[in-house]
């Protein structure tokens, strides 16, 4: 165990298996999960876990979700970053038990050093499944017979533009959000009331239907 560290980007030296949450920086996160290709790059384009963070992020925001839901939202692939993303199908194996103690470790040590709740909420894993429906539509081309899309919350498929960055772009996006969600002081959020569209911050008008009937409310953590 004590020779298990991994160089991160950034110089530091981590511990996967035994996360200590000051090594942990956004910086390293950010430039892992955005080299780092979703369905064991079995897509078409190039489509990283970063890309994937900052959709699921935008998703929970747009669905009315609190800054805490949002915020979960762009990290809840963080572990990733250390401990490499796994598909699905085979993490949820007997076999796996071991990646998916060090991954639920690794995940709450993240939660204590970007100060969220220790629980990752509901509606973070709800979209996050709902995700794989619409990534497979678009980045998923030869699909096996025998291969099942998730549900998807038909809701979602309107909010969702998946975009293939390339590392650089999905790098920087997931950063801008990052500063966008932890720097910023967010103390409102707004729903639509045509259209029920969300959002953190005051906004005039919906960024959806252009509504200027905006309800304002006070931001709940
Ligand atoms: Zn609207």
């Amino acid at each position: 165990m004590s020779n298990a560290w991994i160089n991160t980007n950034s110089g530091r030296q981590f511990f996967p298996l035994a996360p200590v949450a000051d090594d942990i920086d956004v910086g390293d996160i950010a430039r892992a999960l955005s080299h780092m290709c979703r369905f064991a790059g079995h897509v078409e384009r190039f489509y990283s876990v970063g890309e994937h963070s900052v959709h699921v992020s935008r998703a929970i925001e747009a669905m009315g979700g609190s800054l805490n839901d949002v915020r979960w939202g762009l990290l809840h692939d963080a572990s990733e970053a250390y401990l490499v993303d796994i598909p699905r199908p085979l993490k949820i194996t007997d076999g796996f038990a071991p990646y998916r103690e060090a991954e639920k470790r690794l995940q709450a040590v993240v939660a204590v050093r970007f100060g969220l709740s220790v629980k990752e909420p509901e509606v973070v894993s709800q979209v996050d499944r709902s995700m794989v429906a619409i990534e497979a539509d678009v980045l998923f081309v030869n699909r096996n017979a025998a291969w099942q899309a998730p549900y998807c919350e038909p809701r979602l498929k309107e909010l969702v533009k998946i975009s293939a960055w390339a590392p650089d772009r999905a790098r920087r996006e997931f950063l801008d959000r990052y500063k966008e969600l932890f720097s910023s002081n967010i103390s409102q959020r707004w729903v639509c009331q045509p259209c029920g569209m969300c959002g953190l911050n005051v906004e005039k008008y919906c960024t959806r239907c252009g509504s200027s009937d905006v309800g304002v409310f006070d931001a709940d953590r």
